[in-house]
């Protein structure tokens, strides 16, 4: 059963991993450039593509650390392999994800990244350590390291 969104941001923020996420100047500019909805229709098909299928290709790896906002979001709200969708979002492993579900993770996906446009009005975001460094091929956080802060559920190793 999916968890909904209010329960999986408040756990969000108490993990230490995901919420040192931040959008960097690129992304940013990128999102002021195109526009949220064009934005959240690029989170659409790479949720099509990336991870609705039954068995994604390279799961665990299919997302990068940079270069599109969305990537950044995906890791921010742990919609970025099955493996994160499943111990955060609810969302079982090993079945095609329904319409209902894709659209629970676009809207996840959304609201963070409203989130870090409002952040940005406000004050600029400090270094994001996270989004320089290259991309890690194999290397998803769930499955490497605890994100949780050592006090919820471990990770699916
Ligand atoms: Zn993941």
């Amino acid at each position: 059963m999916t968890r909904q969104l209010d329960e999986i941001f408040a756990a969000l923020e108490r993990s230490p991993f995901r919420r040192r996420f931040r959008l960097g100047s690129q992304e940013a500019a990128y999102l002021r450039e195109k526009g949220m909805a064009a934005v959240l229709a690029h989170a659409r098909d790479f949720v099509d593509r990336r991870l609705a299928p039954a068995q994604p290709e390279k799961d665990g790896k299919q997302t990068p650390w940079r270069g599109h906002p969305v990537f950044i979001a995906q890791h921010a709200t742990a919609t970025c392999c099955r493996s994160c969708l499943e111990k955060w979002h609810g969302i079982a492993r090993g079945h095609d994800l329904d319409e209902a579900e894709r659209q629970h993770i676009v809207a996840a996906i959304g609201r963070w990244l409203e989130s870090q446009r409002n952040r940005g009005l406000a004050r600029r975001p400090p270094p994001a350590r996270t989004v320089r460094e290259p991309f890690l091929p194999g290397l998803c956080p769930a499955d490497t390291q605890s994100d949780d802060g050592g006090t919820g559920p471990r990770p699916l190793a």
